[in-house]
């Protein structure tokens, strides 16, 4: 190949590229069969309502079971799940397996499901979350979609018809990540999320910086003038919790309250918070 005729650089580069390159390829045809052998599952973890006392809703978490590397982050799978299409089956699979793991639980706790621009855009989506609907018998309101900011980049009014078309099912939308990328303040007033979910890099700068303070001061005001509920995202202390409490924030998620948590401990989860909020009241 031209590469190897001479251009010294690329000859020395080249074995560590096409390493990569078969890596990546192997990682393809591995994520291909991941839902048929059963490798993928959900981790859960409780976003709890700060006002009520209780855990409100869980966010589904997938996890990759690979045979040889272990456990695959998401962070790593999904951007090659979003290359090859992948993403399609594994959203689905998803929704379905959210929804069957939720209808168990009680009905004041929702399911937040994360959904990718890849995903958002298909014209699938809507029927898949129909038929998990259907088939699990959650109520719709029970099922929250997180989305993020770069879906208003991409293409703003197809975003919007399709969230309003989704909303008339009578799901739930969040905002995820907010405040990273390309935060505009202009589709906060085209689309009334249920909930604005404040990034984790804000919350990591509340102990040392008044701005982060400040930031998320003007995020939960303006989401209570426009009537959106506000979760802040790995909070992993008590300092970062009283905070977020004085700034007015309505949920909190992270470490210090859980980690991410496999079903059956769900269940135990709520178990123990049902008993502690009456102990409470
Ligand atoms: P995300 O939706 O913003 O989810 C929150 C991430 O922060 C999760 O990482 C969670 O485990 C982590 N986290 C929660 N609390 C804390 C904390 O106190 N400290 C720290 N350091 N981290 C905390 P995870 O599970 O690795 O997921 C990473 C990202 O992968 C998610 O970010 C989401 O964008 C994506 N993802 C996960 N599951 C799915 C899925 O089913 N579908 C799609 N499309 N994306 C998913
Ligand atoms: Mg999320
Ligand atoms: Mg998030
Ligand atoms: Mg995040």
């Amino acid at each position: 190949r031209a590469k190897q005729e001479g251009r010294g650089g690329f000859r020395f580069f080249e074995p560590r590229m096409d390493a990569e390159a078969q890596k990546r390829r192997q990682m393809e045809l591995d994520l291909h069969d991941a839902i048929r052998l059963g490798q993928l599952s959900l981790m859960f973890q409780p976003l709890f309502d700060l006002s009520a006392g209780r855990i409100s809703a869980f966010e589904a978490l997938l996890r990759w079971h690979h045979p040889v590397r272990g456990l695959v982050s998401p962070v790593d799978f999904i951007p090659l799940a979003e290359d090859t299409g992948l993403i399609i089956p594994i959203g689905e699979w998803v929704i379905r397996e959210a929804c069957r793991v939720a209808r168990t639980w009680p009905q004041h706790v929702r399911i937040a499901v994360n959904v990718s621009p890849v995903q958002f855009g298909h014209v699938g989506l809507k029927s898949v979350i129909l038929q998990a609907l259907a088939e699990t018998g959650l109520a719709p309101n029970r099922l929250e979609l997180e989305i993020t900011e770069s879906l208003f980049i991409e293409n703003p009014e197809a975003t919007l018809a399709s969230l309003h078309s989704l909303r008339a099912l009578g799901v739930r939308v969040a905002l995820d990540d907010f405040g990273t990328g390309y935060s505009s303040l202009s589709y906060l007033r085209s689309f009334p999320f249920d909930k604005i979910k404040i990034d984790r890099s804000f919350i990591i700068d509340l102990l040392n910086s008044k701005g982060a303070t400040a930031i998320i001061k003007s995020i939960t005001t303006l989401a209570e003038a426009l009537g959106m509920e506000t979760t802040a995202e790995g909070v992993e202390s008590a300092g970062q919790l009283d905070i977020l409490r004085q700034q007015g924030c309505s949920h909190i998620q992270g470490y210090y309250f859980s980690r991410p948590i496999v079903e059956t401990a769900v269940t135990e989860m709520l178990a123990s918070d049902d008993l502690a909020l009456r102990a409470a009241g």
